[in-house]
């Protein structure tokens, strides 16, 4: 089983424009436009790439990329079988963290991202604490931007992975994802956590799946705590991650855990998609 646990569901009138620019220009490449695939048939798209779930995300940056709701994730997620929806709360645009969990779980958000870098705040901030306390009753992984962005207005002090120590610590039960790996400057900071937290996963959407083994020499001692994610549509096709990571010099093992079967736990699909 292949999952994508990072699939954007951008389209064009959500995204600010030099974020809009960046995603075209990569499909200026793989000759196609990823406009045709949000607006399209997001099922068909994902199986002709070998995909069988893609956590759908939605983003409410007003500040930094743009909005997509979870309204409107949930009601793509409802079209396509193959998707999941992943929510957002922009901690600043609501008045209680905790009630929008439960009303964001209620609609059917299965997984919640988190933007610090995007909207400003540390992750171990105590007013995100009754956050994560819904989060890890009701059981709902809970993934974190980490790392750099090329996008305007992002301010990495809030990417790095050390905060979500006090959160690892304090919520042992929540299942935290280190999205992107801590790109940049913290990828030990980030593989070591992962190591160290047995509730904390390293993703590695947005990283050229070629230098992975670079950034994480000893990334096959953690093989079942690394996540499969792309990062469409900034990343361009999947499938071509999908065959890159499937070429490293790991054991057939490893791969498959980091390319579903991690994910497929995390995301508890064994009863299928419940939405
Ligand atoms: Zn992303």
């Amino acid at each position: 089983m292949i999952i994508d646990f990072h699939f954007h569901l951008a389209r064009r009138n959500e995204l600010y424009r030099d974020v809009y620019q960046f995603c075209e220009k990569v499909w200026e490449k793989e000759g196609g436009s990823f406009l045709d695939i949000v607006n399209g048939d997001i099922d068909e798209y994902l199986k002709s790439q070998g995909v069988d779930y893609a956590v759908g995300l939605a983003e409410i940056s007003p500040i930094t990329t743009g909005i997509i709701d979870n309204e409107e994730v949930i009601e793509i997620c409802k079209r396509n079988k193959r998707l999941i929806p992943g929510g957002n709360i922009n901690p600043y645009m609501v008045r209680s963290v905790r009630e929008e969990v439960k009303r964001l779980h209620k609609m059917g958000i299965r997984v919640i991202k988190l933007y610090p870098t995007y909207q400003y705040f540390y992750p171990n901030e105590s007013f995100l604490y009754p956050l994560y306390d819904a989060a890890q009753q009701l059981e709902i992984p809970v993934m974190f931007h980490t790392g750099s962005s090329i996008f305007k207005g992002a301010r990495i002090k809030y990417g790095d992975p050390t905060f979500l120590d006090d959160v690892a610590v304090d919520f042992p039960e929540l299942k935290i994802l280190l999205v992107h790996g801590g790109r940049g400057f913290f990828y030990d900071r980030a593989f070591f956590l992962a190591k160290l937290h047995k509730n904390v996963y390293l993703e590695i959407s947005g990283l050229p799946p070629q230098n992975l083994l670079k950034y994480y020499p000893d990334m096959e001692k953690i093989a079942e705590k690394i996540i499969f994610g792309s990062d469409f549509p900034s990343t361009g096709n999947v499938k071509k991650l999908i065959d890159m990571i499937k070429k490293l010099p790991l054991s057939t093992e490893s791969k498959k855990k980091i390319l579903g079967e991690n994910a497929k736990k995390i995301l508890k699909l064994n009863g299928g998609k419940k939405i």
